[in-house]
């Protein structure tokens, strides 16, 4: 049964212990229209068929029944069981009910710190040797570690069998934090995965103490399942932005750097900085350097609507842009950031940032360009939730409508919807 069949109120998600009452009004925080239940196959058809998915799985971890799995060949969230309409994963998602930047502000407000502090800093050895830029995301899960304030890192590798695929995995040692250096430049769905990631490694979901890395939409969606007491996010104890413009899907990165002539299986490693995009093999050899903007139809497209950069929602970001080659720019931003970066900083050769205003532009430039693409407008100030007529009244008949549902999908929804 579709949306458009049921006229009951749904279960409200948002806003359940954090803040705020339990009127059902209350909860969703002023959403203009009166809640009606919201199946995933809604949810399908308005971001995931309209192409416009990032891949972040804060609808998998949003939902209660856990009727969301990961298609793992398509890297997209699917229907498992039976969907009970519940709107969850709807009002998670950043590219349908959760205004995200509105939640961002909250956090601000929240923070702990009067204002963010922002570092130019790397790690040294072999910790730098296995990170992105400075190495110091690495460093900075390693001295937690080894500190005991967290029971391990979720993270991303690439994947065995598809060459700059990126997996989710919880590192639990420096060794695996070192394997697990380096920016992956594909979704990990990571944020969906925390239930069996933690199963493996033998630890207690209500026990555990975790970071969670990832970019700014995974974190859009950790931040909000905490602040809102959703049990996923239980067990994240900091979360760690990596600043981010776009993030890539993986056939199209693929066939784009065979475009050059080169081998995806050969890259050892993608470096985005300056606007320009290069691959390295394992000698640390370039085989490609070129505009980022050729890379520009790999992209998500969901991610031309994404204004926030930095994910200003996290305990920490880390980018590059700002600071000298070989140093990583973080930004701490509330107490639990402050409190890791006081373990780390011993490790770490650091200083202020360089250039904080490149470190502006870029954030303002993301912004810029991401609210004149989104067709809903960008609000700080306004509810937390979009309803899902909300989101028609202005996605309808632009570029960004929804799209019906692919014909292989529809006995699923006609059994579980
Ligand atoms: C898709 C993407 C786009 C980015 N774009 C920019 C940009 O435009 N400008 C900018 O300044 N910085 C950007 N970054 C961040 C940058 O590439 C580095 O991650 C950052 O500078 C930290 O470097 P480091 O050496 O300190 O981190 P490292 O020590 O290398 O640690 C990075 C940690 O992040 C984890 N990780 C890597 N990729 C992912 C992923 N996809 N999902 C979840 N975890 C992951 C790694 O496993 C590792 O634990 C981007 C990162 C990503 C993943
Ligand atoms: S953008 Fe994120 S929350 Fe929305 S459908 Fe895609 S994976 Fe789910
Ligand atoms: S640009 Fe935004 S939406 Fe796209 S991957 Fe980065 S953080 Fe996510």
């Amino acid at each position: 049964m579709s949306k458009s069949e049921s006229n009951q109120p749904r279960i409200p998600s948002i806003g359940e212990t954090k803040g705020v009452g339990n009127d059902p009004r209350e909860q969703l925080e002023d959403t203009a229209d009166p809640p009606g239940k919201i199946w995933f196959r809604d949810l399908d058809e308005a971001v995931i068929e309209a192409d416009r998915c990032v891949q972040c799985a804060s609808c998998v971890a949003a939902c209660p029944s856990d009727s969301i799995g990961i298609d793992a060949e398509e890297k997209r969230p699917t229907l498992v069981r039976m969907c009970t309409g519940c709107s969850r994963c709807w009002d998670f998602c950043p590219r349908s009910g959760l205004r995200y930047e509105r939640v961002n502000s909250l956090l601000e407000d929240e923070r702990g710190l009067e204002e963010p502090e922002l570092y130019a800093a790397r790690a040294s050895g072999e910790t730098a040797a296995a990170g992105q830029d400075g190495g110091v995301v690495t460093a900075l899960l390693a001295s937690l570690l080894e500190a005991g304030e967290i029971d391990g890192a979720i993270v991303a590798t690439e994947s065995e069998t598809e060459p700059l695929g990126g997996e989710a995995v919880l590192a639990t040692s420096r060794e695996e934090l070192l394997a697990a250096g380096g920016s992956i430049y594909t979704q990990t769905m990571g944020l969906g995965q925390i239930d069996e990631l933690l199963a493996e490694a033998d630890l207690e979901p209500s026990e555990a103490d975790l970071a969670f890395v990832g970019t700014p939409c995974m974190i859009q969606g950790a931040t909000a399942l905490d602040r809102y007491g959703h049990e996923p996010a239980d067990p994240i104890a900091l979360t760690i932005a990596l600043m981010c413009t776009r993030s890539f899907e993986q056939e199209r990165l693929h066939s784009q750097i065979e475009s050059f002539g080169v081998d995806p299986a050969a890259v050892e490693k993608i470096d985005i900085a300056d606007g320009a995009l290069s691959a390295f093999d394992t000698d640390g050899e370039t085989l490609l350097e070129t505009d980022v903007s050729e890379f520009d139809a790999a992209g998500l497209r969901g991610c031309d609507e994404c204004t926030d950069f930095v994910g200003a929602g996290a305990d920490i970001s880390a980018g590059n842009v700002g600071s000298e080659d070989g140093y990583s720019t973080l930004v701490v931003r509330t107490e639990a950031g402050k409190d890791a970066w006081n373990i780390a900083e011993d490790g770490l050769e650091s200083h202020a940032i360089d250039r904080p205003a490149a470190h502006e532009r870029i954030t303002d430039w993301n912004d810029r360009r991401a609210q004149s693409i989104m067709p809903r407008a960008y609000d700080p100030a306004g509810s937390v939730g979009i309803s899902y007529d909300e989101h028609r009244e202005v996605y309808d008949e632009t570029d960004r409508e929804p799209q019906p549902l692919n014909p292989a999908r529809v006995h699923q929804y006609e059994e579980w919807c």
